[in-house]
């Protein structure tokens, strides 16, 4: 996998640009974040708070990286994001 470089500075953001972690970390997630596409009116605010940078700017949560910590979900102000048990999804 071609890895991105670092930015010389820290981002203005709360997280860096989606795409930096290369370890694999959702395996121990407990709950997952489900983006409603009909309430989400696009924000961004969701992919700016992500901490690990697992949303992407089309608003999909990869699942590989996304620890579950339901940041995200706190932030949308639409309610757009639920938090849904993993193993509901095994
Ligand atoms: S914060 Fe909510 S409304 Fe905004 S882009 Fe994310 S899911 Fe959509
Ligand atoms: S649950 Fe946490 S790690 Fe996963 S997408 Fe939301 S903010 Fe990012």
């Amino acid at each position: 996998m071609q890895l991105k470089k670092l930015p010389d500075r820290a981002p203005e953001i709360t997280a860096f640009e989606a795409g930096y972690l290369v370890s694999k970390n959702g395996g121990w997630r407990s709950v997952r974040p489900v983006i409603d596409k009909e309430r989400c009116v696009r924000c961004g605010q969701c992919y700016l708070y992500c901490p690990d940078g697992t949303i992407s700017p089309e608003f999909e949560v990869d699942y590989d990286f996304c620890k579950g910590c339901g940041i995200c979900a706190k932030i949308c102000k639409r309610g757009a994001i639920m938090l849904e048990k993993e193993a509901d999804h095994a």
